[in-house]
């Protein structure tokens, strides 16, 4: 099948690759000229496992094209996708404006009849809003092009999006119409063998539903921050407590683990837009408050825990290594990363800083650019070199078993701050090192 994908972020450039993977014919569109002529020539945009290979196969087999080129790119397809960023706006809703403007490309540009599949985030109602767009752009044309919007969102996980794309646990397709949801069944059939995946439901439960499953994740990951705090409060240690309600199959070990708080660029967002859209209907949404202030305040735990050791004023002078800049482990993301809170916290309280991420190095350059209280580090190791303490902020597998004798000969003040609880503390002890975990009993 034919398709165009407006988008080559993590969303577009993932979904258009595994659509092409599976043999169809795939025209990624994107406004950033740099990015698409980087795509043209193998240079990939972001870091995740597995992608690069299959950009470059599929490029190579004439597969998926990249392009800035709208017309083109629409022309005779009769699936144009929207995978285009939905950042907050100033009051925290969606800023719809990215997704409105490729619907007005759209009503320019087709010439079939078309199904637009909206697969960027966005708020129920949204649907509705872009047939209107296109609705009008047709008009002004004097053309009447049969067209129906499908709202199928997207449940990839950055730094596992390739598997997640490619071996979906459902493909939720939101639309009153069984002709376009026979199509979207026809387009993933590739993925759907097993057994049947597709949840078919009506437009506005689909665009609600992708909200609900990250608000539902958001709220885990703050239950378990609220415990972990309790924990460390009453001298309890929070991964023994994990471990015990884990086990229970109501409960489930996925999304239990305490730490600095989550970010990226889809969780906090989505949390406060789903507050808004409540809101907008007339209802206070308390426990979505809770579960963003909830995060917002263990952002900033790691750095209580550094204070709580150093004292009020004794942060400043030291120079504390930071293990992990993404937000979290397998990708380059930094947007609303918890490291982000931590450097400005300890650059604020006058630390300097020796980062070392895999994969985030350039990102953390690109954000933070020269400045003299900040070294980027090629290793692990060289984060330590000269270090006082050690922050570890993202649970990068090769951060999870280091030499602790090492740690302790590298690091002047001997402690370390493990923001992802990765380290038995008796030990890291017994190596001759202070530990503060998180929720751990023993950060008093
Ligand atoms: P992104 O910021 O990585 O990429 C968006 C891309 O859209 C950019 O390359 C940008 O240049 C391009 N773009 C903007 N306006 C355009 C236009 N008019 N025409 C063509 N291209 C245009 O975004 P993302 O992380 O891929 O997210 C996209 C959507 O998917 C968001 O709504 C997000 O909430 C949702 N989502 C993201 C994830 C994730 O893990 N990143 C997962 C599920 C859903």
């Amino acid at each position: 099948m034919r398709v165009a994908i407006f988008g080559t972020g993590y969303v577009g450039l993932v979904t258009g690759t595994c659509l092409a993977e599976v043999g169809h014919q795939v025209t990624c569109v994107d406004i950033d000229q740099a990015k698409v002529d980087g795509l043209n020539h193998g240079i990939i945009p972001i870091y995740e496992p597995g992608l690069e290979p299959m950009v470059k196969e599929n490029h190579a087999a004439f597969r998926l094209a990249f392009t800035v080129d709208a017309a083109s790119a629409i022309g005779q397809c009769p699936v144009v996708f929207i995978a285009v960023g939905t950042p907050p706006d100033e009051d925290g809703s969606a800023d719809l404006q990215y997704v409105l403007a490729v619907a007005r490309t759209i009503g320019r540009h087709i010439q079939v009849p078309t199904v637009v599949v909206n697969k960027s985030t966005v708020p129920v109602g949204t649907a509705d809003k872009v047939r209107a767009v296109i609705a009008a752009e047709l008009s002004a044309r004097g053309v009447d092009i049969a067209f129906d919007v499908v709202s199928n969102p997207e449940f990839l996980k950055e730094g596992d999006a390739v598997a997640d794309c490619m071996r979906p646990d459902r493909i939720v397709v939101g639309s009153a119409n069984a002709d376009s949801v026979a199509l979207m069944r026809r387009l993933y059939a590739p993925f759907n063998r097993n057994h049947d995946r597709v949840v078919e439901m009506d437009v506005r439960s689909a665009e609600l539903t992708k909200y609900a499953a990250n608000a539902m994740l958001a709220t885990k990951i703050s239950f378990m921050n609220e415990i972990a705090n309790i924990a460390e409060r009453v001298g309890a240690d929070v991964e023994q407590v994990r471990q015990g309600i884990g086990s229970d199959p109501r409960i489930g070990w996925h999304f239990i683990y305490p730490g600095a708080g989550y970010g990226g660029s889809c969780f906090p967002k989505d949390v406060q837009a789903l507050a808004r859209t409540a809101q907008q209907a007339g209802l206070e949404p308390r426990l979505l408050n809770a579960v963003e202030a909830v995060n917002d305040a263990q952002k900033g735990h790691l750095f209580e825990l550094i204070q709580r050791h150093y004292g009020s004023d004794g942060v400043r002078g030291r120079t504390i290594a930071v293990w992990g800049l993404a937000f979290k482990p397998n990708t380059d993301d930094m947007r609303a990363a918890s490291s982000r809170r931590l450097l400005e916290q300890l650059w604020d309280a006058g630390a300097c800083v020796r980062a070392y991420d895999p994969e985030a190095m350039d990102e953390a350059r690109r954000i933070f650019g020269q400045r003299g209280d900040l070294v980027f580090c090629d290793s692990a190791g060289a984060a330590l070199d000269g270090a006082d303490a050690l922050a570890v902020v993202t649970e990068w597998k090769p951060f999870r078993s280091p030499d602790f004798a090492r740690l302790r000969e590298a690091l002047a003040d001997a402690v370390v701050f493990d923001g992802r609880n990765l380290y038995d503390p008796a030990e890291i002890e017994a190596a001759g090192l202070a530990y503060y975990g998180i929720g751990r009993g023993r950060s008093l």
